[in-house]
């Protein structure tokens, strides 16, 4: 049985015109609580290319799970509400669609695996309910069809005797296995994209390997593109074509992962990279390096750069001014005053944001010397 989405040819091959599958254009979340706005995800922009695996870190709290559900509109309002941007997929700003509209895209051309899914799944339902709803809210399929689909799914992700474990309620399987049946779920309507929040970061390292291994073979078969949220760099490594760096709700780096691991540019992102356990440190007795400090409060964020506070090549412009998205080298913007002098842009582009800009009283070479002795 076949219960593939009858798209037209340019649904499965690359686009001719090769515009990004989505593309998130300055996209702004924020909470407004009795605290105060809480400023989320402030001017985020990415796009995914069709059948790329785009990897989005950062540190909890810098709004990579927000920027997922703001893309399927999931926000929870009040307090929440998206204030600004565009999210355009398959020719379509989603943003402007209608909530009917939305609940058509929702796990049919995009779906979303979370982290936990033990809070994912209904504890009520049985493990088939919750698969074959998924099947018949989009396709139009009888009950026996939408069992017989379930049965494929599971027996596609790995879960064994899947006729009879699809009868399990959540409960009476193992981490590994409810992952694996957020993973059909995620895959039963053949979606063009899934935005994969943090799934293998609930599990033990070695369910954590096969999750990641079905997750891409799952993905090559069906040439679905991935938007895989993770604070884990390893598995970035490991999935990931492109790498977007979030700290406090906006993009500070943007890099190929080949390029991203072998020349960090931020120096948030170069902490990170320095904060990885590697078995040669741990040989030579090496301790860990951390980055210094906290993320600061979204309600309290500093003036001018916002990883001042934690940096250690801060120099007086970065308490006053926030960089832009700096490009010292094509295909890997930076947001951070040390590569000003390398931006490749044209003038003219970065003229209005530099009219009237404090000149720095003191230079990006005294502020990286003296941190090379921190
Ligand atoms: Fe550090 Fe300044 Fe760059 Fe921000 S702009 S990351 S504070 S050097």
């Amino acid at each position: 049985m076949s219960l593939e989405r009858s798209h037209n040819p340019s649904d499965s091959a690359p686009q001719a015109d090769a515009s990004p599958l989505l593309d998130v254009k300055s996209l702004q979340t924020f909470f407004f609580t009795g605290r105060g706005v809480a400023r989320a995800v402030d001017g985020v922009s990415f796009h995914v290319d069709e059948g790329e695996v785009v990897g989005l870190v950062g540190e909890s709290g810098c709004g990579k799970s927000v920027t997922a559900l703001s893309i399927l509109r999931l926000i929870p309002s009040p307090p929440g509400r998206i204030v600004g941007g565009e999210v355009w997929f398959e020719g379509r700003d989603l943003l402007s669609l209608s909530e009917g509209e939305m609940q058509s895209i929702r796990g049919n051309h995009i779906s979303m695996i979370f982290q936990e899914p033990m809070t994912a799944l209904n504890p009520v339902f049985r493990v088939e309910d919750q698969v074959m709803e998924v099947i018949r809210q989009h396709r139009r399929v009888n009950l026996g069809e939408a069992r017989e689909r379930t049965v494929e799914l599971l027996r596609e992700v790995g879960i064994p005797s899947p006729e009879v474990r699809m009868k399990d309620y959540p409960h009476q399987m193992s981490g590994g296995m409810r992952q694996r049946v957020m993973i059909a779920m995620a895959l039963a309507c053949r979606p063009r994209l899934i935005l994969a929040d943090e799934p293998t970061t609930a599990l033990d390292v070695t369910i954590q390997a096969q999750i990641l291994d079905l997750l891409r073979e799952a993905r090559e078969r069906t040439a679905t593109s991935l938007l895989l949220i993770t604070h884990d760099l390893g598995v970035i490594a490991e999935m990931a074509h492109r790498v977007i760096v979030m700290y406090t709700g906006r993009v500070v780096e943007e890099a190929s992962v080949t390029e991203l691991f072998t020349t960090p540019l931020h120096p948030y992102t170069q902490g990170l990279m320095k904060s990885i356990p590697g078995i040669e440190a741990a040989g030579a007795g090496k301790r860990l390096e951390a980055i210094r400090g906290v993320v600061p409060s979204l309600y309290a964020l500093p003036p001018g750069c916002k990883f001042n506070t934690r940096c250690p090549y801060a120099f007086d412009r970065c308490f006053v001014e926030e960089p832009w998205l700096i490009l010292p080298e094509e295909g890997h913007p930076v947001r951070c005053w040390l590569y000003r002098d390398r931006d490749e842009r044209p003038a003219e582009e970065n003229q209005e944001k530099t009219a009237g800009s404090p000149a720095p009283r003191e230079s990006r070479g005294e502020a990286m010397k003296e941190a090379d002795h921190v």
